[in-house]
């Protein structure tokens, strides 16, 4: 039977309701697009999994309304470590707010934030979610989508029509699959048992994420919120998955910091860390976003933040090309910006299991670090952090010229004070738009046709005369010139000797595939 409700018309359908479909719900809900999420499970996912987010995506999460509820349950470490057993600290770094205004890292719990994000769009009137119904067809056919959801006990279809498909649906994704897409697997391979605890009161452990090298099994530990914690061990070869993780194996592997009185275990599962992505991340009008375009190992707590990562960096072009008719060309960009950046971060994550593994070695061996770690081997374990990974190109919607040491870097997410003493958050003056910060008013820089366009696509003039502020980051971009930034908070170009404000804004629409 064909349910009704069938044959809406969406501007986006997201299939799969994990984190990263949530996230990109919530996102284009700011963006007032008309969309549909089908989702085969019941609810969220009430297991723990993914349980660090960086600062780039905290600050993207305060962009939603409930998200001061989400950061109570947070938590974030004192130090991130890497130890040998023996408890000799290795190299030890405070974890510090970055310019994007949040700690290097927050430990959460996947399922608060899965909680928080659907709670925020409940009663959305753009969102419409389709529960217990899962995605078994879909044609692209006259820039429209057609798409077939099949309700969990397999008697009722319902028929969507979508200008744009996001596949949110996770490693085995059935759009990927059914696309043809292959994936590039960069070889790593390696089942980490991962232990959820929650201590019992007056219980506490050491508030750090510590990875400790050793030789005869790398392991993990995390400080995590609300009285949890988290260990993870590498499972050696021929060690059975089902035995490793029940419970009796448990209180062993955590007997060297706990007595099993002292705590209860929420989760403990074995969980493969791979390095895999995609190879087409992109089909006409549909998208593959998070796990189902690329896995990476956790171990820079960036297999999540990746996913979200995809989202920001759709989201905003989606916006530009439903909301103000741009070319849909415009969308190319999407893979080429996010593939370059997702594939260093997996090199760099799997270079950070390498770097423990020899560290490990070396513990055993008795050698010099120095002598068991090449320095570049360091860098390359460090790198996957940066808001765009290349140094010198930057491919996709950017201003490539050289001496723009700022384009593809963020702008800092700093408090400035108005005129009246006001107390303002240059995020929320940005909202989710495109912003020119700079000293002066624009009318003075940009010709009329110019600056017409630019109030067409909802841009934000920030004059920084206006206010004061004392964030040096925001002081050195500024002294630099007129800064055009993104909707992502990514910086498109700072105008230097070789472009005024004019020129930048002319090469800025060609990159958008838009004529004055
Ligand atoms: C068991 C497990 C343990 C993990 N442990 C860790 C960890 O310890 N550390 C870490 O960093 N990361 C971990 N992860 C990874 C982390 O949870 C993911 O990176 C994150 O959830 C990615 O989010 P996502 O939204 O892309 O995909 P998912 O969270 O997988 O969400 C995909 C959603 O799509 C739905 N779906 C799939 N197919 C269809 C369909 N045809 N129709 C409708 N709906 C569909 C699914 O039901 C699911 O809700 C783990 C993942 C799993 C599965």
């Amino acid at each position: 039977m064909i349910l009704k409700n069938s044959l809406l018309n969406f501007d986006v359908v997201i299939v799969g309701f994990g984190p990263v479909g949530q996230f990109t719900a919530n996102l284009l809900n700011q963006y007032n697009l008309k969309i549909a999420v089908i989702e085969k499970s019941k609810g969220i996912c009430l297991k723990p999994k993914a349980n660090v987010l960086d600062d780039e995506i905290m600050r993207n999460l305060s962009r939603f309304r409930n998200f001061a509820e989400f950061k109570k349950k947070t938590s974030v470490p004192e130090y991130i470590e890497f130890t040998f057993p023996n408890k000799k600290i290795i190299q030890s770094n405070p974890v510090k707010k970055s310019l994007n205004g949040f700690p290097l890292i927050s430990m959460f719990h996947q399922p608060d934030l899965e909680n928080n994000l659907s709670e925020n769009i409940k009663n959305s009137k753009n969102i419409n979610i389709f529960y217990e119904e899962e995605l078994i067809d879909f044609k692209q056919k006259n820039n429209q989508i057609s798409i077939t959801t099949s309700s969990s006990d397999k008697k009722n279809n319902r028929i969507l029509k979508s200008r744009f498909l996001l596949a949110c649906d996770g490693v085995d994704s059935f759009v990927r699959t059914r696309l043809n897409i292959d994936q590039m697997d960069l070889q790593y391979n390696k089942d980490w048992l991962i232990i959820d605890i929650k201590l019992n009161k007056g219980i506490t452990l050491d508030k750090v994420a510590r990875q400790i090298c050793d030789p005869n099994r790398p392991t993990v530990f995390m400080h995590a919120p609300e009285g949890r914690h988290r260990f993870e061990f590498q499972l050696l070869a021929g060690e059975d998955s089902i035995e490793m993780k029940s419970n009796n194996s448990v209180y062993k592997f955590l007997s060297p910091w706990l007595d099993s009185s002292q705590y209860t275990i929420e989760r403990s599962e074995v969980y493969k860390f791979r390095g895999i992505k995609a190879n087409q991340w992109k089909i006409d009008n549909i998208f593959l976003l998070g796990d189902a375009a690329h896995q990476i190992p956790p171990y820079a707590g960036q297999g999540i933040n990746s996913g979200i990562r995809d989202s920001i960096n759709i989201c905003w072009k989606l916006s530009m090309v439903i909301n103000h008719s741009l070319n849909p060309i415009m969308l190319e960009s999407y893979q080429i910006e996010r593939e370059i950046h997702v594939e260093e971060t997996i090199k760099s994550s799997i270079a950070l299991g390498k770097l423990i593994d020899s560290l490990a070695i070396a513990y055993k061996k008795n050698m010099p670090i120095a002598d068991a770690v090449a320095p570049e081997a360091r860098d390359q374990a460090y790198g996957g952090r940066k808001a765009n990974p290349s140094e010198d190109i930057n491919p996709g919607i950017y201003l490539n010229s050289p001496g723009h040491k700022f384009t593809g870097r963020l702008i800092p997410n700093c408090r400035l004070k108005n005129n009246k003493s006001v107390d303002i958050n240059l995020d929320s003056e940005i909202n989710g738009q495109i912003a020119i910060i700079g000293e002066g008013n624009i009318d003075d820089y940009l010709d009329h046709d110019t600056v017409s366009l630019f109030k067409k696509l909802n841009t934000k003039f920030i004059n920084i005369l206006d206010y004061s502020f004392k964030n040096t980051d925001l002081r050195e971009m500024i002294k630099a010139g007129f800064i055009l930034v993104r909707p992502d908070f990514h910086i498109y170009g700072v105008t230097d000797s070789e472009h005024n404000l004019q020129e930048l804004a002319e090469q800025f629409f060609v990159s958008l595939c838009l004529n004055k």
